[in-house]
């Protein structure tokens, strides 16, 4: 029996924001002491009122509108009620039936060709806390509690794991863009439950779906959709496909899944309209002033470096992954250069080194630095020395490198012409060669000159001299 892969995503990010959801805690807890970032209202005390962030608003809509949703011009929070030691409040703040926005796209690129993944909504909600499991019991730490997130939820238009994994990665791109997450899988700030079933190849229908809960990074989203690729395709190929939907939780050591809840224990949540905040209402002039703030998408930004600025389709995805990235070669193009080989320099010599960022190298450099290989003046390998130098201390111009270091090709024609001429005295038979045909003494010849000159003579100009020799 010929199967499908059936696939939908729903992604928690965490907004880069100065605070939190609904209180002015500290929303950048990464690495300190736990519950030290909460106060009544994150904690859930008694009479306290939450108060909707400005920031994490306009942060999440913008995080939508880039993923092609319609910004709704009236949502509403809603409390989703549960019982869990994470959870002071005793209920989540989300948003049940108005969200902020629905209905986006997101456009991948395969190897058979682009795809549309359906974006089916975007809504705000706040984090809960940590909770670690010991051996004496079980430690809560709250400083995520209160945490604004987008949770992004999309159609199930994915047909395989690597394309599911491939949306994953195109929206963190997005996110980063529009500065809404930084996303960070390490920290935490981006995780995964996914859905899957399969059917017949022809057949409409959906069948139950197993959803599996909080994958952490790129490989687990891959691993764990293979191996319920695996699971249910056994199961149809033995007759038996599973008869109810099931949520199950991904062991990433063991590299398999264990089944957490089935539909009968499924959570009833009540949800009612959050009576502590007003609804949200944007106007027709504030949705168009937040779509006008969209920057250019990494996929359009790829297409347009390999089509506009004639960057291989490995630099071009390379260089538009990150703002950082693309921030600097996009300056640096600015400055001056071949945009070309402005993304040469920077990806082989720059980027060669991870601290790149700390050691104070600026877009201006490296446009000069290309600019004076352009002229003539130096050579691409005194280029990569000049950046390297550069690196190590960033308060110098590449021209002051290349004046210290002596770096300056030579284009004096009297030297270079007395250069070849000792060169050719020195090597009568392979002149001889040349002369007879055997054209790749000349290169031996150009190699000989350089050495003499200590690499600073400037090769366009050598190979004119040898030219003009040997027709004489
Ligand atoms: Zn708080």
């Amino acid at each position: 029996m010929e199967l499908e892969v059936i696939i939908g995503l729903e992604i928690h990010a965490q907004l880069s924001t100065k605070t939190k959801l609904f209180c002015s805690c500290d929303n950048d807890a990464f690495g300190v002491q736990p519950n030290t970032r909460v106060c009544p209202v994150c904690m859930g005390f008694p009479g306290m009122l939450p108060v909707l962030n400005a920031e994490a608003l306009r942060k999440g809509v913008e995080g939508a509108a880039a993923l092609g949703c319609t910004i709704k011009p009236f949502s509403k929070f809603d409390r989703k009620n549960y019982f869990y030691p994470d959870l002071p409040t005793g209920y989540q703040i989300s948003q049940f039936d108005q969200p902020i926005s629905e209905h986006g796209e997101v456009e991948i690129e395969l190897e058979g060709g682009n795809k549309i993944i359906g974006i089916t909504r975007v809504h705000l909600e706040n984090d809960a806390g940590k909770l670690t499991h010991t051996v004496n019991g079980t430690l809560c730490d709250y400083n995520r509690a209160g945490t604004p997130l987008v949770e992004i939820v999309t159609e199930p238009d994915m047909r395989s794991p690597e394309e599911a994994q491939t949306l994953a990665k195109e929206i963190q791109k997005i996110l980063r863009t529009v500065g809404a997450s930084t996303a960070d899988m390490e920290k935490g700030m981006m995780r995964f439950d996914a859905s899957i079933s399969m059917r017949p190849v022809g057949d409409e229908k959906l069948y139950p779906r197993t959803e599996i809960k909080n994958l952490n990074s790129f490989s687990a989203l891959l691993k764990a959709l293979k191996y319920e690729v695996k699971k249910q395709r056994k199961a149809w190929e033995a007759g038996s496909p599973s008869t109810q939907e099931v949520t199950v939780g991904w062991l990433d050591d063991k590299e398999e899944t264990k089944l957490l809840r089935d539909k009968e224990s499924a959570m009833d949540y009540r949800y009612f309209p959050e009576p502590d905040l007003p609804p949200v209402t944007f106007t027709e002039k504030e949705i168009k002033d937040i779509l006008a703030r969209i920057p250019e998408l990494p996929l359009a930004k790829k297409h347009r470096y390999i089509n506009d600025l004639k960057l291989t389709d490995a630099e071009a995805l390379k260089i538009a992954e990150s703002p950082e990235l693309y921030d600097f070669f996009e300056s640096a193009v600015d400055k001056g250069g071949e945009a070309r080989k402005i993304a040469g320099l920077f990806l082989s010599v720059v980027l060669a080194r991870t601290d790149w960022q700390k050691t104070g190298i600026t877009p201006q450099h490296v446009s000069d630095t290309l600019i004076l290989q352009t002229e003539g003046k130096i050579s691409a390998s005194a280029a990569k020395e000049i950046l390297n130098a550069l690196m190590e201390d960033s308060e110098k111009t590449a021209k002051e490198i290349m004046e210290e270091r002596g770096l300056e090709q030579k284009s004096d024609s009297g030297e270079i012409d007395a250069w070849v001429d000792q060169v050719m005295k020195e090597n009568p038979e392979v002149v001889a060669d040349i002369k007879a045909g055997k054209d790749k003494g000349i290169q031996f010849l150009m190699g000989q000159v350089m050495k003499m000159s200590r690499g600073s003579a400037n090769p366009p100009l050598v190979m004119q001299a040898i030219n003009k020799k040997l027709n004489t």
